[in-house]
């Protein structure tokens, strides 16, 4: 089958869906010119990603981890939601989409007009305090770490200040990833996007949706460990899929 026939099959299944959730990854946000997790010169790549028990302990492991993320944020600070976010949005907005569930934490499908987004990894766009909760917008904190070159604190509290994201060996929100695995288990219809599905737990919803009776889409220009439930998977680039998948239906 030619990827235009597989197009039109996608459109047909979106036409009759009444529950289709979309699961997203780094790679809808490449064409916004944010590396992914595995492209060369990224950030990601650059770094031992500091975990949070160290970061909970070690004051020296704290401002490595703010240096990161500070040169992290240059990477993104600029970046626009592309074609492929905006198709999303607006799957949402004409109800053909119940949600988006998402791996990123850079906001581009809320910028794009998305309402409906779990993050389950948390957002990198506000700081939030690991003592008193309270959560910030990120960028005054960047702008003075990079000037004074010290971890800041919360200034609620005093407390320790963090991204708002997960970091390896935090747990995730756990009200966001049981609704994740609601509308997964509802869904008549998961189209991944931009997913190397190699992390847990966002990688076993396309296999919980399957299980309970989804088709599943997988668009993703490398293999994944989840194509061989699929019932359709299209390589090209994301913008230009979904562009065709909404030009189909
Ligand atoms: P990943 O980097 O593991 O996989 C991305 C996939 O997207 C790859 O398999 C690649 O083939 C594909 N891809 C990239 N650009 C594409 C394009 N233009 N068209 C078609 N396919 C394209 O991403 P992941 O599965 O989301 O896991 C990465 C982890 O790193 C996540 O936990 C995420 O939180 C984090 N991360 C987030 C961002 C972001 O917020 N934008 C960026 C990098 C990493
Ligand atoms: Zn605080």
């Amino acid at each position: 089958m030619t990827d235009a026939e597989t197009m039109t099959r996608v459109a047909r299944w979106f036409s009759a869906a009444r529950s289709a959730v979309a699961l997203t990854g780094a790679g809808i946000s490449t064409e916004s010119g944010i590396p992914d997790f595995r492209s060369p010169g990224g950030v990601w790549s650059k770094y031992r990603p500091v975990y949070f028990d160290e970061f909970l302990q070690s004051a020296e492991a704290r401002h490595e981890y703010w240096c990161q993320k500070s040169e992290a944020h240059r990477e993104f600070a600029a970046a626009r939601p592309n074609a492929g976010h905006h198709v999303v949005a607006e799957w949402e907005e004409s109800g053909r989409i119940r949600g988006v569930v998402t791996q990123n934490i850079d906001e581009l499908h809320q910028q794009a007009g998305s309402r409906r987004v779990l993050e389950l990894h948390g957002t990198a766009r506000r700081a939030a305090c690991l003592d008193c909760s309270a959560r910030f917008d990120i960028e005054p904190f960047i702008a003075k770490f990079l000037a004074d070159n010290l971890v800041p604190d919360c200034p609620e509290c005093g407390g320790r200040l963090k991204h708002a994201t997960i970091s390896f060996g935090q747990t995730l929100p756990m009200n966001v990833l049981m609704e994740a695995v609601r509308w997964s288990c509802e869904a008549d219809l998961m189209l991944v996007v931009g997913s190397s599905l190699m992390v847990t737990p966002a990688a076993d919803l396309p296999r919980e949706a399957k299980a309970y009776g989804a088709r599943l889409v997988i668009i993703n220009r490398d293999a994944t460990p989840v194509d061989s439930l699929a019932d359709a998977t299209l390589r090209g680039s994301i913008g230009d899929v979904l562009g065709q998948i909404a030009a189909a239906m």
